[in-house]
């Protein structure tokens, strides 16, 4: 691919593709192969996020005014063309963000089920109606939308995760701004092409680029917007979720995660490697349901071990685009950097290091973000490794003696987003549903994913806010107004 000839895409803003008022841009590399670039996108800055909430104040206008139902026809014409744009999508994702090609077509069909589940709730969106206490009074609820909405992406899910924020949130009549992460701009380029083709009208739907601390704080400060919907770190999360407080925003927040999986002796250890080895190492952990801690019964503690590394020294390690390879190349050299130096912890902490744990600089290797699939056996809750989100290639292996004592384990992280049980004893699977502290909890499964219908959230510094998602998506994007009608006619 030449480095030289690449297009410099512009920011949506009111209809029209225009460059951002700084004047300046910014080059995406391909995590693969540094020296390949995938584009120049906008750096943009407070003023041209204040143009976009502008416009998206006058789209506003027409879209919460258009019945619901015409809506979903636009998202059902979005969802075609996305249908038939899918493969160049999915090979979008995988050159900017470097995840295996098999998990971004995968990608695209979760983005795709999310825009046909939110193009069913433009003839949904339901109130209730209510008897009244008072005579000849009839008393209902109905939705409204929030007004213009913030849309904050993080860049290991480019497509999907933008998906199931602005679909719900168009859905519900909202006009937004989009900031997607600095790292992964190309997919929401063609996300925003994508709902132009479908006619979504001028100003609904803007896309602003740039560094995350001028778009997102412009977007926090800004009066006009009324709601923000923010995916990423707890830390930027945190500090994002306080100053939208202050101004008494509706926020959403889903952030980190440090998933466990709980092996218990009576577990079906094939089924459990599987959806281990997939789920620590799938997407190279760069999921925020990766997995990221497996607690295992100490009586099958060491047959687990061997058959967990002898399947992780399987793994092939190249280009996600090469459907061969199952692990890709970290996202970017901070990445990189961070799991190297959480690979150093863990060593200096006294974990065994059972396998892995190379910067991996061989061959064509070397030209891209590529750390070894990494297991640590013999860790303990107090040592970083077991309670920092790594998001790589890093699996901590601790023994438990029960499940009580496995259920503290993976209880005394700060995170709480999804977790995981194997067994195939019912009151056991029921004693740990209902005690760990997850928004999502798994039995016989891995801790990867979610279904569009259902809630997709955390607990404590996983999450804060409505959960994302099924029909608490349309509870965050609509206000609820109640309504009280006296039909009497006259005073009685
Ligand atoms: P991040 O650094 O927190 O960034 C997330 C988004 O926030 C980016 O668009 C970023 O822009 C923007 N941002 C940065 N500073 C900001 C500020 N001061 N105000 C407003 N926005 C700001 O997270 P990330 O590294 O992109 O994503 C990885 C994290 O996301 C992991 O912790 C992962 O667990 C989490 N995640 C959680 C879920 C979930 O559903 N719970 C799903 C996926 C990922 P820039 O890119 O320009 O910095």
């Amino acid at each position: 691919m030449a480095t030289t000839q690449v297009e410099t895409h512009r920011n949506y803003i009111g209809g029209k593709w225009v460059e951002s008022v700084t004047g300046r841009t910014y080059p995406v590399h391909n995590p693969a192969h540094t020296d390949q670039l995938v584009g120049e996108f906008q750096t943009s800055g407070a003023d041209d996020t204040l143009h976009a909430v502008a416009a998206a104040k006058d789209g506003l206008k027409i879209w919460a005014n258009t019945p619901a139902p015409a809506r979903a026809n636009i998202m059902y014409k979005a969802l075609d063309i996305m249908g038939r744009r899918a493969e160049e999508l999915a090979e979008t994702i995988t050159v900017e963000e470097g995840k295996p090609i098999s998990d971004a077509r995968a990608e695209v069909k979760r983005a795709m089920a999310i825009m046909e589940y939110a193009a069913g709730e433009g003839r949904r969106m339901f109130g209730y109606t209510t008897p009244s206490e008072l005579p000849d009074t009839v008393a209902y609820t109905t939705r409204r939308p929030l007004g213009v909405v913030g849309i904050i992406t993080p860049w290991n899910f480019p497509l999907a995760i933008p998906a199931w924020k602005i679909a719900p949130a168009l859905i519900c009549g909202n006009a937004l701004v989009f900031k997607p992460a600095s790292a992964t701009p190309h997919s929401a380029v063609k996300l925003l092409e994508i709902f132009e083709e479908a006619g979504l009208p001028a100003g609904v739907l803007n896309l602003v680029t740039g560094p995350g601390g001028q778009v997102g704080n412009a977007l926090v400060e800004s009066p006009d917007v009324k709601g923000i919907s923010f995916t990423g770190s707890t830390e930027i999360g945190t500090d994002l979720y306080s100053e939208s407080a202050k101004r008494l925003k509706k926020v959403q927040a889903e952030m980190g995660g440090k998933n466990a999986v709980i092996v218990l002796s009576d577990a079906d250890m094939d089924k459990a490697m599987n959806g281990i080895v997939q789920g620590a190492f799938g997407s190279t952990g760069q999921r925020c349901t990766a997995t990221s801690r497996v607690i295992v019964e100490e009586s099958v503690h060491d047959q687990f071990v061997t058959e967990l590394i002898d399947r992780t020294s399987k793994l092939t390690v190249g280009d996600g685009i090469d459907p061969a390879n199952d692990v890709a190349p970290l996202s970017s050299q901070n990445q990189k950097d961070k799991v190297l130096e959480f690979i150093g912890i863990g060593a200096e902490e006294g974990a065994n290091l059972a396998f892995g744990g190379r910067d991996l600089m061989d061959g064509d290797l070397k030209e891209g973000y590529y750390v070894e699939p990494t297991v640590f056996t013999g860790v303990t809750s107090d040592m970083r490794i077991a309670q920092e989100e790594i998001f790589g290639p890093v699996l901590t292996v601790f023994k438990a003696k029960d499940l009580k004592e496995a259920i503290d384990i993976a209880n005394s992280v700060e995170f709480g987003l999804s977790s995981s049980v194997y067994t195939k004893d019912i009151t056991k699977a029921y004693e740990y549903i209902n005690t760990v502290e997850t928004g999502m909890v798994h039995v016989n499964a891995s801790t990867l994913g979610g279904e569009v219908h259902l809630p997709f959230g955390g607990l404590n510094s996983s999450g804060v806010g409505q959960r994302e998602q099924g029909t608490a998506a349309v509870d965050f994007f609509s206000e609820v107004i109640t309504v009280y009608i006296d039909h009497a006619g006259e005073a009685n």
